[in-house]
C-alpha cells in the first residue's frame, strides 16, 4: 500500500462537528471522506466516486475532528497538578524554572518528553502549538518526538533575559544566536508536521531588545509568535513598571515590534484585556489561547470569551498545563463553558454564557485556523478525526442523538473513550 493509499479512506459512524461557532452539523449515519489526507466532506448516501476507498466500518460510533490545543508547556508536564494554591508569580519560580532548568540534561529531557508526548497521542488532542525550554538540544528532541507521534505541532524554544533565576536566565545576545541556530537546525531535520514558534516567555522575562531580535527572526524565518497576554493582575501591574512608555500590556509587544499583522501570533490568557487591548488584538488577527483549567487553578480570572467572540476575535481553546492540571482538551471544552457560566453570574452579565457549540468550535475550527484549514470535515480542510465509543458511557437511551452523544462525551467522557485516531489523514492510533 502507498503513503497516498493510506491517506484515502472513508469512515463511516456518527458524525458531527461546527458549521460555524453557532451551529452544529450533526449526521446520525455518514461517511466522512478522506483524500490524500484532505477532507471531501460528509455523506448521509456514500457517491459513487468514493466506493473504491477503504472503508473504515465503526459499528456506529461518534467522529469528530480531534482538538487542536493552543497553549500548552511540554517541560510543565511532570508538576502538573502540584502547586495549584499559589498564583503565577510565585508559581513561576517555585515551581516551574526548577523543573524547566532541568532540560539542560538530555538525557532528563528524553525521558519527560516522552511521558508528554504519550499522553498527547493518547488524548483528544490532534494538533498543539507548544513551548519548550530556552535549551536548544532538548527543543530539537522534542520536536523530533513530536514528529514521529503524527500528531500536528508548533514547537517553541523560550526566550528570556530577565527577571528569571541566575540558575535559567540567558543574555539577550546568547538568547538570539542559540534562537537561530535552532531555527537552522530544525530547518535541515525536513519535519513535515512539526514547525518553530518563536518563544518570548512573557514582558516580564524578556527585555525589549531581546523582543525586538525575535521579531526580525521571526520576519526572516516566516515562523510565527507565540507568548502569555494579560493573564494575572499583579503581572500586568509589574509589566506596566517595567515598561513605563506602553499604554496596556500589549502595547509592550507592539513597541517591541512582535505584535504585528506581518507576524501570525498566539498569545495565551488574556483573562484582563481592555477595550484597547482588544483592538490591538483584532487588528492584528492574533489568536486568543484561552485557558479556563491554568486561569481557575492559578486564580487568574474568568476571561470574557464570549465576548471576544463576538467582536469576531479569533479564539482557541488551551490546556496550559502545567497550569492547567490536565492536558486533557475535553476538560479544557467543558470548563470553558462552566467558568463562562461563573463570569456571567457573579459579576458581569453584559457577557452570556458560552453554548456548546461555541466551545466546541473553539476546540475544533476555531483554534484549528491556526494551523491553517483544520477543525472541520468541510471539503478541503485537513482531515483530523477521533472516533469515540461514547455509547460505552453507561445508559439505558439508545435513542440519543448525533449531538447529544457529542456533549456527553465532553462532560462524562476522557481519553479511554477514544477508539481511533487519525491526524492529517494519518492513523496514529
Ligand atoms: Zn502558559
Amino acid at each position: 500500500m502507498t503513503e497516498r493509499d493510506r491517506l484515502s479512506f472513508v469512515l463511516h459512524g456518527a458524525v458531527v462537528y461546527s458549521k460555524d461557532k453557532d451551529e452544529m452539523n450533526c449526521f446520525e449515519d455518514a461517511y466522512a471522506v478522506c483524500k490524500d489526507g484532505i477532507s471531501e466532506g460528509v455523506f448521509t448516501k456514500l457517491p459513487e466516486e468514493y466506493k473504491e476507498l477503504p472503508l473504515i466500518e465503526t459499528g456506529g460510533q461518534l467522529i469528530i475532528p480531534g482538538f487542536t490545543d493552543l497553549h500548552i508547556h511540554a517541560p510543565q508536564f511532570q508538576f502538573r497538578g502540584n502547586g495549584m494554591d499559589i498564583e503565577l508569580l510565585p508559581w513561576l519560580e517555585t515551581y516551574t524554572f526548577p523543573e524547566e532548568a532541568k532540560y539542560s540534561d538530555l538525557s532528563y529531557a528524553e525521558k519527560a518528553y516522552r511521558l508528554f508526548t504519550e499522553e498527547l497521542i493518547n488524548g483528544a488532542t490532534v494538533r498543539a502549538s507548544v513551548f519548550a525550554t530556552s535549551h536548544r538540544g532538548a527543543t530539537l528532541r522534542l520536536m523530533e518526538m513530536l514528529e514521529e507521534s503524527g500528531l500536528v505541532t508548533f514547537v517553541g524554544k523560550v526566550n528570556m533575559d530577565r527577571n528569571v533565576p541566575d540558575y535559567y536566565v540567558e543574555d539577550t545576545e546568547g538568547s538570539l544566536s542559540e534562537t537561530e541556530k535552532w531555527l537552522n537546525e530544525a530547518a535541515k531535520k525536513g519535519f513535515s508536521r512539526t514547525r518553530p514558534i518563536i518563544t518570548p516567555r512573557f514582558t516580564p522575562s524578556c527585555s525589549r531588545e531581546l523582543m525586538t531580535g525575535l521579531s526580525e527572526l521571526a520576519e526572516r524565518y516566516a515562523a510565527p509568535v507565540q507568548s502569555h497576554l494579560s493573564e494575572n493582575l499583579s503581572e500586568i501591574k509589574w509589566v506596566s513598571e517595567l515598561e513605563p512608555d506602553t499604554s496596556s500590556y500589549a502595547d509592550s509587544y507592539v513597541k517591541a515590534g512582535i505584535l504585528k499583522k506581518s507576524i501570525p501570533c498566539i498569545m495565551a490568557h488574556c483573562v484582563w484585556s481592555e477595550e484597547e487591548e482588544q483592538e490591538i488584538l483584532l487588528e492584528n488577527n492574533v489568536f486568543i489561547a484561552h485557558s479556563p483549567d491554568s486561569n481557575t487553578n492559578l486564580s487568574s480570572g474568568a476571561a470574557p470569551v464570549k465576548k471576544y467572540l463576538e467582536k469576531g476575535m479569533n479564539v482557541g481553546l488551551a490546556t496550559d498545563v502545567a497550569g492547567g492540571h490536565s492536558a486533557s482538551m475535553i476538560n479544557a471544552v467543558r470548563s470553558a463553558i462552566r467558568v463562562s457560566k461563573l463570569r456571567n453570574r457573579l459579576f458581569d452579565r453584559d457577557t452570556k454564557a458560552l453554548t456548546f457549540p461555541e466551545a466546541f468550535y473553539m476546540a475544533t475550527k476555531g483554534g484549528g485556523a491556526f494551523f491553517g484549514k483544520a477543525g472541520s470535515f468541510d471539503k478541503g480542510y485537513s482531515f483530523d478525526a477521533l472516533i469515540l465509543d461514547d455509547m460505552r458511557i453507561p445508559t439505558t437511551r439508545e435513542d440519543l442523538s448525533a449531538m447529544e452523544r457529542a456533549e456527553r462525551f465532553i462532560y462524562l467522557g476522557d481519553d479511554r473513550y477514544i477508539s481511533g485516531k487519525i491526524v492529517a489523514g494519518k492513523r496514529i492510533r
